[in-house]
């Protein structure tokens, strides 16, 4: 056996057989310990498989509020109240404070 996980031993305690599996085909670790593919728990619970990576890219994710917070406000950083760079600063001065 060749793959990511080798060395890997299911663990899955066969309560009929007095045993575990020890199965080391296809074994990959869970939550509940290494299992093999008959032992995983979806597998125990009857279920599918779930897919092995999420079918949403990460770009189909809502921005994080967080990143609304930093958009920078001209008359914030031009009043001084958001902190920025000196130059930031006076250019946002110069934003809004126009001269005509
Ligand atoms: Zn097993």
């Amino acid at each position: 056996m060749t793959g990511p996980y080798l060395g890997l031993v299911c663990r899955h305690w066969i309560g009929a057989e007095h045993r575990h599996c020890r199965a080391t085909e296809g074994v990959r670790p869970f939550l509940v310990g290494p299992c093999c593919p008959l032992h995983t728990p979806a597998a125990l619970a009857g279920k599918d498989e779930a897919p092995a990576t999420s079918s949403l890219p990460a770009t189909a994710l809502p921005a994080s509020p967080l990143s609304d917070s930093r958009v920078a406000d001209a008359r914030a950083i031009s009043s001084g109240k958001r902190r920025s760079s000196p130059t930031a600063y006076r250019a946002a001065q110069a934003a809004v404070h126009k001269t005509t």
